[in-house]
């Protein structure tokens, strides 16, 4: 069975598991690595059982837990050599963790296959990923400050996704934040809106998607129902109906959430 859960989400720490009888896989540590343990073991899996860590990016939220994780279960870590760069400084990874991948490039791990494709975001190469398990797609995309088209089809045919819905466009506009952070957020390598969220989340659902997660939610400049009600609005309005034809969550900033 498969197991497709965050155990935190926000702009202060992402972790998310993707689990089938034969591998299990972390997307991101970007909490400590005993926070990370702790929720591995309420949902069931060993983290010495943890197969890899697929990073998306080198920011903090991203990688806070990965050095003390991986010298501590000598797990692999797989990313792409703009982000490794970054990491193997930043969260002085031992070297010898190290994976390198390619976006658009498929590749195995144990039962999973895996294609990691581009999201625009001010890192070194940010990616989201794209993981096949028991004959199902699921998909992961944070940190991106726009909507591509090779993103788009990418995450065509999922079963279930984690999205970003990082902020109201509203609040962050009139919120404390200081004015060059503001614009960095809302650029087009930023960070994605609750409303461009919604769009996504009702193309992907045209396309077949079952289960949408809304996550990595700003602490400062959203909240879940403002995020849970831009998606189930554009939803409901083409149609769908939220809770039957499409299961939409917001995940929580650090418990599980079942996608
Ligand atoms: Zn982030
Ligand atoms: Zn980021």
């Amino acid at each position: 069975m498969i197991k497709f859960i965050t155990l935190y989400s926000s702009s202060s720490g992402n972790c998310t598991l993707l689990s089938d009888s034969d591998t299990n896989i972390l997307i991101d540590a970007g909490v400590s690595a005993s926070k990370i343990c702790d929720s591995l073991h309420k949902v069931g899996v060993d983290p010495c059982e943890i197969d890899a860590v697929l990073v998306t990016h080198e920011h903090s939220d991203h990688i806070a837990g990965l050095r003390v994780l991986c010298k501590k279960y000598h797990t692999a870590v797989y990313a792409n050599s703009a982000t490794m760069e970054h990491i193997i400084c930043a969260a002085s990874l031992p070297s010898g963790c190290a994976r390198i991948i390619s976006a658009g490039t498929p590749f195995a791990i144990r039962s999973m296959q895996i294609k990691a494709f581009a999201t625009p975001h001010d890192s070194a190469a940010s990616v989201g990923y794209i993981i096949e398990a028991e004959g199902k797609k699921y998909g992961i995309a944070t940190d991106t400050g726009t909507i591509t088209k090779s993103m788009l089809s990418s995450l065509a045919l999922c079963e279930a996704v984690l999205i970003e819905s990082n902020h109201d466009e509203q609040m962050l506009r009139s919120g404390p934040y200081p004015y060059p952070l503001k614009k960095r957020i809302l650029s087009d390598s930023g960070h994605l809106s609750n409303d461009k969220c919604a769009w996504l989340a009702t193309q992907l659902a045209i396309w077949g998607t079952k289960r949408i997660a809304l996550g990595h939610l700003s602490e400062h400049n959203n909240t879940e129902s403002k995020a849970y009600e831009a998606a189930s609005r554009m939803l409901s309005d083409n149609n769908f109906t939220v809770g039957s034809d499409v299961i939409l969550k917001v995940a929580p900033k650090d418990e599980i959430c079942i996608i």
